[in-house]
């Protein structure tokens, strides 16, 4: 095997993801946040955001912070959060839903606030495939009109697409439209069944397995970054295909932290296991030191194949997917089919 460049297991997270409030005007079939239309009890003060805020920027200084939710801009001080995350020394990315509530004004008001990149979500190359996901018409046109939007303001955009069994036949259609909105990164994610999300909506390991290598074959061509998110072993098959440098590992619990509305914080949005609160602790502690990512972050914890495995360092396995469906974080990443070698060695 090809020696390969991975992230120190201890590094500070490369991203974190704020879940601002879980309000959103969208129903969306897969949310994983099952947001509502109003925020819920306990979402975080602007004092307590503030505190949060600095303490991160004072802990992983250059790190990317996301604005989410539900839909971000529903939160009245986001300007003055994205304002505060800036001057704490981190990088503010914004990833509103694609509603009625995302204006011309506003986004030039989140720009000027410090906010430097903008995603938004196109699920299929056809209003029918994507508005059927988000379950509101008229979204696909809304999404494209708000990228356009953000480009003209100066924003570079990034467009996330979620692959489930519907999704999935599209593939490189949907590549062409995101080809067409020149963004500047594609985050292709892979469906976990949390909230919304369900079992049957997944892709079987042999469907992974598939569009990992349409995804390698459509990132050879695309001028722009092509990133996969919540699929570890897509890195396994980057290897396989010769590949020297890998991208970095940026997946729940290893270059990536979340924050709910309430406070609380998990390796990612889709591995909702609690490792303490930003009401008590310094979310830069619960990184370093919160047992579920010490434990992600140990492949000697890791069970069934995963442990063994010749690609643990690089890949490791989605521990979320593990997770919703087995029950157990560490067990074997359920939709990988590789057979490592210390299991077909006689
Ligand atoms: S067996 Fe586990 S560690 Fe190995 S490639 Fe598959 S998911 Fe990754």
């Amino acid at each position: 095997m090809r020696v390969m460049e991975t992230a120190r297991p201890t590094a500070p997270p490369i991203v974190a993801a704020w879940e601002t409030t879980r309000a959103c005007g969208y129903r969306c079939l897969h949310c994983r946040a099952d947001a509502q239309p109003h925020a819920l009890p306990g979402q975080l003060t602007g004092d307590e955001a503030r505190r949060m805020l600095g303490q991160m920027g004072e802990g992983f200084p250059g790190g990317t912070l996301i604005l989410t939710g539900g839909d971000p801009l529903l939160r009245a001080d986001l300007p003055e959060m994205a304002a505060h995350a800036t001057a704490s020394g981190l990088r503010v990315a914004l990833t509103p839903s694609a509603t009625p509530s995302v204006t011309r004004r506003r986004l030039a008001e989140l720009r000027d606030a410090g906010v430097r990149q903008v995603a938004i979500s196109i699920d299929g190359a056809t209003p029918e495939v994507h508005d059927g996901m988000r379950g509101i018409n008229g979204s696909f046109a809304r999404s494209l009109r708000i990228l356009a939007m953000a480009r003209e303001l100066g924003l570079p955009v990034q467009v996330n697409s979620t692959v489930t069994r519907v999704t999935e036949p599209g593939l490189e259609a949907l590549a062409e439209v995101v080809r067409g909105v020149q963004p500047v990164m594609w985050s292709v994610f892979f469906l976990v069944a949390v909230g919304r999300g369900r079992l049957d909506d997944m892709l079987s390991a042999e469907e992974h397995e598939r569009a990992f290598h349409r995804i390698a074959d459509l990132a050879e061509t695309l001028p722009f970054r092509v990133k996969v998110t919540e699929a570890p072993p897509y890195r396994r098959v980057l290897a396989e295909r010769g590949a020297a440098v890998l991208p970095p590992p940026v997946t729940g619990g290893r270059g990536f932290m979340f924050i709910a509305h309430d406070g609380v914080v998990s390796p990612s949005g889709f591995l909702p296991v609690a490792a303490g609160n930003v009401r008590d602790t310094s979310p830069v502690d619960i990184y370093r030191n919160g047992e579920i990512f010490r434990a992600i972050r140990d492949p000697e914890r890791l069970g069934g194949k995963c442990r063994v495995c010749e690609y643990r360092e690089v890949c490791g396995g989605s521990r979320a997917r593990a997770w919703a469906v087995t029950g157990d974080p560490l067990a074997a990443d359920p939709t990988c089919v590789h057979v490592p070698a210390a299991l077909t060695a006689a």
